[in-house]
Order: C-alpha cells, then structure tokens, then sequence
C-alpha cells in the first residue's frame, strides 16, 4: 500500500487523497442495475470503471468489500415517484410474476458482465430482499421531523430539510431553482411540494409488488434501497459510493438527504461518477433507436452495427477514454480499440519468442511507475494504456532486430503487461481462443517443436517429421532456424 492513490470526489468537486475509514478494509457500494432488460453500453461503463478501481484497490492490498445491489422494485418510469414500476410494467406486458423478469434479465446480466470479465462484486443485494430496513429508514426520517405522511404514501420534506442542512450539495443545484423549474405532475397533489420524493408510495389497486408497511400496503421508493443497503452491509459510515453520472440527480442527491435526514450526518466520505456514453455522437435512447444491448455487439445483430465486436474490444474502448470523459461508441473507434488491443496482445505473446541479449539497448525502467503514477492519478487508465503501447513499440524494435533487451528487462516487461494489462485493466487475450489457457496452449507447442529438436539431433527422421507434418495439417506454419524452430497460428 505505499502507493498513494488519488481520486476525484464529486461531492467536493476536487481529487482527494483516498484514505479508508478503516484499513486495510474499504468498503464501496456501487448502484447496479434495474433489471427489467438486456444489458447495455449504458451498463458496461460502471461495471467496467468500478470493477477497475474495484482491481487496484485489491491490487493495492486492501481487503474490499463492494456491494453492487440490484434494483428489482421501485424504480418507476419517471424517477423515484411517478408512472408504473419498470419491472411490473415488464411483467404485466409478458405475462409473468416480477420476479421472472428479476431472475431472467439477472442471470443476463451476470452473463454479460462476465464476458465484459468484470469481477462479481462481493455482497449483491435485491432491493426487494430489504423492505424491512428500508422501511425502518423511512421510520427514522419520519421520526427526525424530514417526512411527512399524505394518504398513505410518505415524502421527504426537502424544504424543511433544506432549513437544517443543505439540499443539493452533490449535483450544485439550489433549491430555488429547482423550485421554479418544476411542475407539478399527475398524482403529485399529494405532495405539499413538488421537489418532494418518495420514500414510500401506497400501491394502487392493480400494482402487484407491495408489501404492509406502517402506512399503507406499498413499496419502497427508489433511493430507499441504496441507502438502506449501504448502511446494512458496509456501516453508517463507509469509503466509496459510485454510479454513473446520470445518478447524481436526483438519485444520489435524494440518498445523501435520507442519510443525513436519519442520522444525522453523511454516509459517504467519497463520491465517484463515471461520465456517459453517446452512440454516433447521439444521447442514447430507446426512442431514437441507438439503445444497442451487449449481446447486440457480441452479434453484430443490430442495424447500427457493421458487425460484430468481442467484449475485449468493448472493455478495451471504454478504458481508452478516463472514466470522467464522454465516450462515442462508433464503428470506427470500435475498429482502432480492436486493432489496438491485438497490438498489445501480441506484443505480449512476442516477449517470450525474444532471445535475450547480454544488454538492452532499450529503457524498460520507469515503465512499471509510470503506470502506478497514471493508476493513482484518479485511474487514468488511457495513460496506462499509452505506456503499454511504448512498451510494445520497444518489442517490435527488438522485433525486427533493431533494440535489444536482457533478460531481466523481459521479464519486466512480461510483469509489467500481466500486472496492468491483464490484472489490473482486466483484459483477457481473446485471439487465442481461450485467453487464459493459451498459455499452456503455446507451451505445449513449444514442448513438441523441442521434442522434434531432439528427434532430429538423434538423426531419427521419421518422429522428427510426423510432427512437423502434424502441426503444419493442424495449421501451424513451422520455421525452422539456426537455433531450433519458430511458430505460428494461421
Ligand atoms: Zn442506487
């Protein structure tokens, strides 16, 4: 842990040495997804930037625990309190109990998000699993004088809020403004005012997801979750609460209000948000027809799609780009992360054909810093990225005969790819097929071509040649030279 990682916080708009509340323990909590459909590039980016910090942290030597919760219930269609629950709306339209959809779109998710290899977070928690707690939270802000009841239904008061503490600190919004930009929507006459939100709502008639409260038989609203589960899993105070920027209004602004509204203080010390994506330039959207899910791009099933691109590709173009930028998904970019990414990799794959030389005419030293340095500067992965692509410049000089390297900077160089290309960027190799197994794969090559080596020294023709003939039908292209035998794939 004597590296010292920087990163930004939203909440105080600067970068912030990050120091845990309790080391080596970290606790972070990351707002998943509400699962009433397919995964998209909307979800890979959060997935893929905390699974990032959720790497070096652990990398670091710290002893993490990421919760990742999955929203099953409250979400509506306009936020936290208005139009019909997303999953029950799913449900009625296919005919199937909520929970269908909760468990059909889950086990998608965790597909999707293994071939994106992003680690499964350590708790992952249902929405729908924590009435209880949520319930008692909204007990708490009643209690504390921060809610009000209104036919059945609960709201945060934010003005009274406002007076005690201030509302709107995360997303700079004021409340003034908020006032005179809102308009009152169906069913919000219960509200005493419309910047209001909803900690619990009464059910009406035909919702099917609802559960007996002290108020009404109902549901929770949807910031309850985040905050409840947070505070049962990870404590009243923990590290690190992350989520795309689209969550910080008025998500993540609702959760610091329920926090402080019931104990008195906040819960977060930091906030991090990723930025968004747009497709073509463009917002993405299911109204405009760029809503392209992950298994879209596994495909290349999708009308905005030339063809198909491997999740390494997409992993790889997300980390292109720092976690706080936009990213434009386009064909083209698309095409240069996956030219990029096979240029690393064989770079890679190279290092180890390399015979070492008695010196290097090459500089490997500082690679491996310069990489921490881009790490601990606020994950600044697309400068780790252009390091790896100097050292693979360095690999194809020596390539081609031009630079030389010792034996131990190969081995920097292999350890420097394995700890940030492949443990900390989590890219696997998908080129050779298996990724983790061409390992083992290219060593078991290299075994016969020595066995043939020997068969050969041995003057025994017949063995020497069966497996040259073999590999060359299985598609190896064999070389021979004057120390042995090189190979390829073709
Ligand atoms: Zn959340």
């Amino acid at each position: 842990m004597e590296q010292s990682l920087i990163i930004y916080n939203t909440l105080t708009r600067r970068k912030e040495r990050f120091v845990p509340l309790h080391a080596p323990h970290v606790g972070m909590y990351v707002c998943g997804p509400t699962v009433y459909g397919d995964a998209h590039l909307g979800h890979a980016r959060p997935a893929i930037t905390f699974d990032l910090l959720f790497r070096y942290l652990t990398h670091l030597g710290y002893k993490v625990r990421y919760v990742r919760n999955i929203t099953d219930v409250g979400h509506l269609e306009h936020d936290a309190d208005d139009g019909e629950d997303k999953i029950a709306k799913k449900a009625r339209l296919e005919q199937v109990e909520p929970m269908e959809v909760v468990q059909y779109y889950t086990i998608r998710y965790h597909h999707a998000m293994e071939a994106l290899n992003v680690l499964p977070p350590s708790i992952e928690p249902h929405a729908s699993g924590h009435i209880i707690e949520q319930i008692e939270l909204v007990k708490k802000i009643l209690e504390n004088g921060y809610a009000y009841e209104s036919q059945g239904s609960v709201y945060f008061d934010v003005e009274k809020y406002n007076k005690d503490h201030k509302y709107g600190i995360l997303s700079g919004r004021n409340i003034t403004d908020m006032l005179n930009t809102s308009r009152a929507l169906d069913g919000q006459e219960e509200k005493h005012n419309p910047i209001d939100f909803a900690l619990w709502k009464r059910a009406q008639p035909e919702h099917i997801m609802r559960w007996p409260s002290p108020w009404s038989d109902g549901f929770p609203g949807w910031h309850c979750e985040c905050t409840a589960m947070g505070k049962k899993y990870l404590g009243e105070h923990f590290d690190i609460h992350g989520g795309g920027m689209d969550l910080i209004f008025p998500h993540h602004e609702c959760e610091i209000a329920q926090a402080v509204a019931s104990q008195g203080d906040e819960m977060v010390r930091y906030w991090m948000h990723n930025n968004m994506i747009t497709i073509n330039g463009q917002k993405m959207g299911k109204s405009l027809g760029n809503f392209i899910t992950l298994q879209q791009f596994f495909t290349g099933d999708h009308p905005l799609l030339e063809r198909s691109y491997s999740a390494m590709t997409i992993r790889f173009f997300i980390l292109q780009a720092h976690y706080r930028s936009t990213v434009d998904f386009s064909n083209d970019a698309l095409l240069a992360a996956e030219k990029g990414l096979s240029r690393l990799m064989e770079a890679y794959n190279h290092l180890r054909k390399i015979r070492p030389a008695n010196q290097s005419t090459a500089d490997v030293h500082g690679l491996r810093e310069k990489c921490y340095d881009a790490m601990n500067d606020d994950l600044n992965s697309p400068i780790v990225i252009s390091h790896l692509f100097d050292a693979a410049r360095i690999i194809n000089s020596v390539k081609d005969g031009k630079e030389t390297l010792t034996q131990e900077d190969i081995y920097e160089l292999q350890n420097v790819f394995q700890l940030f290309l492949f443990d900390i960027l989590g890219m696997k190799d998908e080129a050779s097929a298996e990724g983790d197994s061409y390992e083992a794969f290219s060593k078991a090559v290299d075994l016969l071509l020595s066995i043939r080596q020997q068969a050969k020294a041995n003057k025994d023709w017949a063995t020497s040649d069966k497996i040259r003939n073999e590999l060359t039908a299985m598609g190896f292209e064999i070389k021979d030279t004057k120390d042995g035998a090189e190979w390829r794939l073709i």
